[in-house]
């Protein structure tokens, strides 16, 4: 899907904002997607290097289906190159590997295991596309909801082809959306296609959070935390849930230490500033910042610890029991 021929066989992806120009023969940048007599074939269709039942916290989705399960599937590759991807073993693989999943198994092991929604993350799932293209619509049939885990950096035309089928995104932002950031330690060449996905999602309705990873040193700075949020609160609305991220050394970046919680504290304290009314701590197990706290009276609305909720107290009406607030929380 979503490839331009260009002559002397050549083609242009048009899947993600990197519009590989590939020559025959040859994959792009994310090495499963090759040039075979001038037409673009996916390596990796239905190759699955994960699927589990996952939390719907864990994507992570706070105000989206909460407490129910999402059944969550990978196949190898990516279309950027993080120093510190926590995944690195599966997204930068070379090799084309996986287990044979076809979007009938899919659906099937996600009804059996009693998830609400099926996902397609841990990897980037743009370049597992068009597995998840059918699979996401043979989930609709059955009645399950579809969500990805995205870096975000897609083309408008792949945004609007699984739009029909996508319910729910987290789009994943780094060191603060900061372009030097990216550049250095995700190999992409801009951010803004990022911020233009958020922007088509947004206008298809999908519900959508945003996570910033808060990377020390190099990708922590408040100045690049403030415009983000700010950018969040006016294009995608101040009700938008964003989650700050902590992040741990691994991959190539093991020299750095983790995050401070003082430097997740002081990005929350600016996201909160610029008027985000849902901002959580991320990968900061028994911090109050994972907790839902009501905007208008501070009442202590869905309190969790890591993936698990453990205290729920909204009413069924998705208001505040205190105030009466309206809470906005997507249940089915
Ligand atoms: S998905 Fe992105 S990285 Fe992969 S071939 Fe297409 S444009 Fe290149």
């Amino acid at each position: 899907m979503l490839f331009t021929p260009l002559g002397d066989k050549s083609v242009r992806c048009d899947l993600c904002a990197r519009r590989c120009r590939i020559q025959v023969g040859k994959t792009g940048f994310c090495r499963v997607r090759k040039n075979l007599d001038g037409t673009l074939y996916s390596l990796n269709y239905a190759k699955a290097v994960a699927a589990n039942a996952d939390p719907m916290e864990k994507k992570p989705l706070y105000h989206f289906l909460p407490r129910r399960t999402t059944y969550s599937i990978a196949t190898v590759g990516c279309n950027l190159a993080c120093s510190y991807c926590l995944n690195w073993s599966i997204s930068q693989e070379e090799e084309i590997v996986g287990r044979n999943l076809p979007p009938e198994r899919v659906v099937q092991e996600a009804l059996s295991l009693g998830c609400s929604a099926v996902s397609y993350t841990y990897t980037e799932p743009t370049i597992f596309f068009e597995w998840a293209f059918d699979t996401s619509r043979l989930a609709h049939g059955r009645g399950l909801k579809n969500t990805f885990v995205t870096n975000g950096y897609m083309t408008p035309e792949a945004v609007g082809a699984i739009a029909p089928h996508l319910d729910a995104a987290t789009v994943d932002f780094k060191g603060n959306a900061n372009a030097e950031f990216y550049r250095k330690f995700a190999q992409a060449p801009s951010v803004d296609p990022i911020f233009e996905s958020l922007k088509e999602m947004k206008a298809k309705k999908i519900h959508l959070e945003v996570t910033d990873l808060v990377v020390p040193k190099y990708g922590d700075s408040l100045d690049d935390a403030r415009k983000l949020a700010a950018w969040i609160v006016d294009n995608l609305g101040p009700e938008t849930p964003f989650h700050v991220l902590r992040f741990h050394p691994d991959y190539k970046l093991l020299d750095l230490p983790s995050t401070p919680i003082e430097a997740i504290e002081r990005t929350l304290r600016v996201a909160k500033e610029e008027g985000l009314r849902y901002v959580y701590g991320g990968n900061v197990p028994g911090h109050s910042a994972e907790n839902t706290y009501c905007p208008h009276c501070g009442e202590l609305l869905i309190e969790r610890w890591g993936f698990s909720v453990v205290k729920w107290n909204v009413t069924e009406g998705k208001t505040c029991p205190e105030c009466g607030a309206r809470i906005p929380i997507v249940d089915k």
